[in-house]
């Protein structure tokens, strides 16, 4: 039976996924990737061993599967955004550990640059907040601390590349360096209208284009796996980053369609088409995963802590044994008796963008206890998510008709049925609700014949539950007036 290949390579995990003709999965692998903590608010990764990983996920999955490498028609590749790999061309050798999307460590650069007359241009050409989350900021700090990194750079010896270039490259045996516009949006060094590699923004990073990897569709065949890594040559023919690749597997094509995803963090994304977007109301401005050759935008916010509430009331508070559990607990208490939690642990993100502020706790009566804590968690992931809706609905001029939702926690009832209660909106869940590795997998099979259009693509979209709003608008008012209030008190 012939598949398709998706590499879907995490901050926590590599994974690698099979996929038939009717889009079903045929197995998916895992591999854990260790994250490192140098100093507070650093975070490094070992490129060779994300390397390693994402092939041990990807063996084991053949060997489980029995699946034949010759029957694989492609593979397409989804990978966390924004962090940084630099190595030699020569050697394959990573010049400095990768600097991981979440690293703080140029955060008073990036505070500088903010206050300087480019901040505003910045923001106009990329679409993004000047922030430490891109990766300029990370590439411009390796070129300034690794002994001559930038003159070897400048001559032509060291690669720059986010995870799915430094995969590619490793598979192609050094042939391919490219990367697709969903990537490079993310850079800080991409022209978000024109697609290219912007000459102004190298300057300000000071960053040679030389460096730089080549800019190629997102589906398309851009190479081929050679044959010692999986036993048998595979054109790599998808390249997105891990959200963007959730939106193609959400069959979010069109302009208006949405989905959030509920991780460790969340990030909701709106598809907005081929028109390039402009957010007033403090979202991201990015390139979508085009599974044609046109160029197509999404606006996107992003929630830094989501799902890691659970986690941190699990092991930090010791209130849940499982984050499965919180379900149970929110649903034993009718309401959180005005407890509110907001969990900004490294302050908040879209559309607040604040790095000062802290978590809080408030409302706090002696009728509060286990099951309002928890529960006040979970309704915080929610009113946090209304509020990248609602600052999409003001960019976008328009409500939205349904939430299409995927991630962990997306598994979780309570949490989706006060989703839909918060937003007045039906909320969506899909059967397959791994959308990152399905997108990336969607992305490969267009390029290759193995689909034929995004049409067949969205026949394979199924609704598994549609959660509807129940709430008085008056009471969901009232609650979301609450939140506000509690954001309030956690900013300095
Ligand atoms: P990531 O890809 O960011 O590592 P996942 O999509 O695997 O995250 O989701 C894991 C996150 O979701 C964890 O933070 C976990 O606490 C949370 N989570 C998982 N299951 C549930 C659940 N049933 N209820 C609430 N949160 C959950």
């Amino acid at each position: 039976m012939p598949f398709i290949l998706s590499l879907d390579e995490g901050t926590t995990s590599a994974r690698a996924a099979l996929y038939d003709e009717q889009g079903r999965c045929a197995g998916m692998e895992s591999s854990p990737v260790q994250c490192h903590y140098p100093r507070p608010g650093w975070v490094e990764q070992d490129a060779l061993q994300i390397w390693a990983a994402q092939m041990e996920a990807a063996r084991r999955l053949l060997e489980k599967t029995g699946a034949r490498p010759a029957e694989i028609r492609g593979a397409g590749i989804t990978n966390q955004r924004e962090t940084v790999v630099v190595w030699e061309r020569a050697t394959g050798r990573p010049v400095a550990p990768a600097i991981v999307w979440q690293c703080r460590r140029t955060a008073d650069f990036c505070a500088e640059l903010a206050a300087s007359p480019y901040a505003a241009r910045i923001s106009a050409r990329t679409g993004l907040v000047i922030d430490a989350y891109f990766s300029a900021s990370k590439l411009r700090w390796i070129l300034d601390h690794v002994p001559e990194a930038r003159a070897k750079a400048r001559d032509g010896e060291l690669l720059f590349g986010n995870v799915d270039t430094w995969l590619i490259w490793k598979l192609t045996g050094g042939v391919a360096h490219v990367t697709d516009p969903s990537n490079a949006s993310r850079t800080m060094l991409m022209n978000l209208e024109t697609g290219g590699w912007d000459d102004e923004l190298l300057g300000v990073f000071d960053v040679p284009r030389v460096m730089l990897p080549r800019i190629e569709p997102s589906s398309a065949v851009v190479g081929a796996c050679r044959a010692e890594h999986l036993g048998a040559e595979i054109p790599i023919a998808g390249i997105a980053g891990d959200q963007q690749a959730a939106l193609v597997g959400q069959a979010c094509f069109q302009h208006g369609r949405s989905k959030n995803t509920y991780g460790t963090g969340c990030f909701a994304l709106m598809h907005t088409g081929e028109r390039l977007p402009v957010s007033r109301n403090r979202l991201l401005a990015t390139r979508a995963a085009s599974t044609d050759q046109r160029s197509q935008f999404a606006v996107e916010g992003s929630v830094f802590i989501a799902g890691a509430t659970i986690q941190w009331l699990r092991d930090q508070l010791g209130l849940i044994r499982s984050a499965a559990e919180s379900e149970a607990v929110a649903a034993s208490v009718p309401d959180t008796g005005g407890v509110y939690f907001v969990p900004a642990f490294v302050g908040l993100g879209a559309p607040h963008w604040d790095s000062t502020a802290r978590g809080v706790l408030s409302g706090l009566t002696r009728a509060s206890g286990r099951a309002q804590i928890v529960r006040a968690a979970l309704e915080a992931i929610a009113y946090q998510t209304r509020e990248l809706v609602e600052a999409m609905q003001a960019d976008a001029g328009e409500q939205l008709r349904e939430l299409r939702v995927d991630g962990g926690a997306a598994a979780n009832d309570f949490l989706m049925q006060f989703q839909a209660d918060v937003l007045g909106c039906p909320v969506v869940r899909p059967a397959d609700i791994e959308t990152t590795a399905l997108g990336a997998a969607y992305l490969a099979g267009l390029a290759t014949g193995f689909w034929r259009d995004a049409a067949e693509i969205e026949s394979f979209w199924r609704v598994e539950r549609v959660f509807e709003p129940r709430l008085e608008p008056a009471r969901r008012e009232e609650l979301f007036e609450g939140w506000r209030a509690a954001v309030a008190r956690c900013r300095s």
